[in-house]
């Protein structure tokens, strides 16, 4: 079933980099050997960010230990954690001035806790030694879920974050190491645990789904408590991943925000380029607590 549509003409529209503050960031990134969303999933907001000094730090190295059809990200067996990882978060953070940092991470499912630990040793270093506020994205933590709640809710970051990716139906094909449900229950289970730390979540339009079946996800969503979602249009990395079934304009992007407030979510950000962590700090202070 390949599909191979043109790119619509707002897909095309870039912001100007400032090539040498987005040359900075990437010199130091490369210094400290730290690896970033931005850069590893090749972000079309990349100079936009990278810009405004903000990037999504990828914790635990590059490999996963799952393989979904619609990522760019190696698979194969994971190296060992890296114990100054931490450190080199915060000094990226103090020598680049982030006040709202994002930290996420491949899946480990190859660790007893899934990485949960490791969260929370970077999380406590930079609330410690820096003034940034901050975003965890994480993992289901599939099969350990409670092992890993129990460790996570030794921080309390200013958001937590899950992606719900898709619709359930296409969960088999598109997120074959995940389950729709067990998304939701981390994502209400945390809710539980903070009731004031808000929860978030995001999805990918284009891999197949129908505007109905977003809107089911969006109210399972705030079934499940979840404050804040991003909606994004799915770019495929290359020919050989899952083609993408259909281009959304942004007038759609516009109603599934409307929607999402109609529900009850604090924020929505919803547009072709948006991607789980664009605009974090603002989507963060837009909830009334931060
Ligand atoms: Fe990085 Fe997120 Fe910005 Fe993309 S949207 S460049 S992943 S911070
Ligand atoms: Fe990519 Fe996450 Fe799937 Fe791993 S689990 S392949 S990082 S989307």
């Amino acid at each position: 079933n390949e599909v191979k549509l043109p790119k619509p003409s707002w897909l095309k529209v870039r912001i100007p980099a400032n090539a040498l503050k987005v040359k900075e960031v990437r010199e130091l990134l490369a210094d400290k050997g730290m690896h970033t969303v931005c850069q590893e999933a090749n972000c079309p907001n990349l100079n936009e960010c990278f810009n405004k000094k903000r990037a999504t730090f990828l914790l635990m190295g590059q490999i996963c230990t799952r393989r979904c059809p619609f990522c760019d990200v190696a698979h194969g067996k994971p190296l060992p954690l890296d114990p100054k990882e931490a450190d080199h978060i915060v000094e990226s953070i103090k020598r680049l001035g982030i006040k709202f940092v994002v930290l996420t991470s491949v899946d480990r499912d190859d660790l007893k806790d899934g990485g949960a630990s490791h969260f929370v040793h970077c999380v406590k270093k930079i609330q410690t030694e820096t003034d940034a506020k901050v975003e965890i994205l994480i993992p289901d933590f599939r099969g350990r879920l409670e092992r890993a709640l129990e460790v996570l809710k030794e921080i309390k970051p200013d958001v937590l974050n899950h992606n719900i990716e898709t619709v359930p139906r296409l969960y088999r094909e598109v997120k074959p190491g995940g389950n729709y449900e067990h998304s939701l229950t981390l994502l209400k289970r945390w809710s539980e645990i903070y009731p004031d730390c808000p929860t978030k979540s995001g999805l990918m339009v284009g891999l197949g789904e129908t505007d109905e079946e977003i809107i089911q996800v969006l109210k399972d969503l705030r079934a499940n408590n979840v404050q804040m979602v991003t909606i994004g249009q799915y770019l495929a990395p290359s020919k050989y991943h899952h083609p993408v079934q259909r281009y959304v304009d942004p007038d759609t992007f516009k109603k599934y925000a409307q929607t999402a407030k109609e529900l009850g979510f604090s924020s929505c950000a919803s547009g072709a380029l948006i991607r789980s962590s664009y605009g974090a700090a603002e989507q963060a202070s837009e909830f009334n607590q931060l």
